[in-house]
């Protein structure tokens, strides 16, 4: 069965069970809206603004030419990217996991699809997924050409302004829809360079107490990013999918999102031990992927072929089918 139908499974159960969401959905929204509205300011307020039409670019409230405003931001941009490498190097990738916009709007697109059941509230759906990317592509839009377009533009500007803008809707719907959480996962460009910085880190998820896990896998079915959350370190290497080669560990490609621990907390409500799986300060041992140092032949295994010591146990790492 594909991953998103098994995960939608597993989300919808345990949402049943738990009554809510989780406080990590809660954290992600709260995130979401205040980055996004945070970001939608820039434009709105003249903050930040290149206008492709009437040549106003704004820095900061005051009308430039594009290159004094290019000027002008290329130092909060270099901080900004300045903040991210040491963000996502220290404590791991919580900008893909609570931060990214495209993040939320495909979680939303997930909440949506479980909980549409009949025709009518499928359309609904994709009504409302259309209006929040709708609302998303207006900001980006808002950054590049000015509003007034639409009222002072020639036939011809107003034309390219609304295909641009039409196009913009359409591709991120048919993006969200098409592949949602999978383009994290296997296509975000941003995610290569986070995943690079991501081999070490002081905070993530921590398989803590494994005398309590129960096998019930519910962590693994709802990664989104098909990892093995018991095994970020020391654990599988995985096969090349997207635009990573294998050999990426679990450590480095998980964007900190918590469902494997809101799924493990939502398996284990039943039992008095503490919850396997948790995500947060990282002890010593476990800041890193810390890959199983690769098992060589012993003296005995010499003129073997590979595969033979390999199935005699000699600890090669496990990949997830
Ligand atoms: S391992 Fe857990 S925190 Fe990491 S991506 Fe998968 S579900 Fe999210
Ligand atoms: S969800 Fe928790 S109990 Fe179930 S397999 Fe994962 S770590 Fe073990």
């Amino acid at each position: 069965m594909p991953i998103q139908r098994v995960r939608d499974r597993v989300l919808s159960g345990l949402a049943k069970k738990r009554g809510g969401a989780h406080r990590y959905s809660h954290w992600r929204w709260g995130v979401a809206i205040a980055f996004t509205l945070a970001v939608a300011a820039l434009p709105a307020f003249d903050l930040l603004r290149i206008d492709l039409w009437g040549g106003h670019h704004h820095y900061l409230g005051r009308e430039l030419g594009l290159v004094e405003t290019l000027k002008h931001f290329a130092f909060p941009f270099l901080a900004i990217n300045l903040a991210i490498i040491l963000a996502s190097r220290f404590l791991g990738r919580y900008l893909c996991g609570f931060v990214c916009p495209y993040g939320a709007v495909a979680r939303f697109a997930d909440w949506l699809r479980i909980r549409s059941k009949s025709a009518a509230q499928r359309w609904a759906a994709r009504g409302a997924l259309l209006a929040v990317c709708g609302a998303m592509c207006v900001v980006s839009f808002s950054f590049w050409v000015d509003w007034r377009v639409f009222s002072e533009g020639s036939s011809l500007a107003i034309a390219i302004a609304g295909l641009f803008l039409a196009g913009l809707i359409v591709s991120f719907y048919v993006m969200v829809t098409r592949l949602g959480l999978e383009f994290c996962r296997n296509w975000c460009p941003s995610g290569v360079y986070f995943a690079l910085l991501g081999h070490e880190s002081f905070n993530g998820v921590e398989f803590a107490h494994p005398e309590s896990c129960t096998d019930c896998k519910a962590c693994e079915k709802v990664c989104p990013m098909n990892l093995l959350p018991r095994q970020m370190s020391g654990g599988a290497h995985l096969d090349g999918h997207g635009f990573y080669p294998d050999g990426q560990s679990n450590f480095s490609l998980c964007i900190r999102c918590g469902d494997c621990v809101a799924a493990c907390e939502g398996t284990s409500v039943a039992s008095d031990g503490p919850v396997s799986l948790r995500m947060g300060w990282l002890p010593q041992g476990a800041r890193n992927s810390n890959p199983p140092p690769q098992s060589e032949p012993a003296p005995e295994d010499f003129g073997r072929e590979r595969s033979e010591w390999v199935e005699a146990g000699s600890g090669e790492p496990a990949r997830k089918g």
